[in-house]
């Protein structure tokens, strides 16, 4: 874990933090690069990332079923 930084976000949500991966991946329906992540991508499956703007779209859209 990283030390304590001073978060300048006055927003509550709740008292839980969440935790961002860094990285340097890219998104697999636009492109955009992604810089970090809120959870930790799986290697077999760095093909199928998608950014924010993509990921908010394919929930809202829900045309696939994600079954793990
Ligand atoms: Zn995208």
């Amino acid at each position: 874990m990283q030390g304590k930084m001073a978060y300048d976000n006055n927003r509550q949500d709740g008292g839980f933090q969440r935790q961002m991966y860094k990285g340097d991946w890219k998104c697999a329906k636009c492109g955009a690069p992604i810089t970090e992540l809120p959870f930790d991508p799986d290697p077999a499956r760095l093909d199928q990332l998608q950014c924010r703007d993509c990921h908010k779209q394919r929930r809202s859209t829900f045309q696939h079923r994600d079954r793990y």
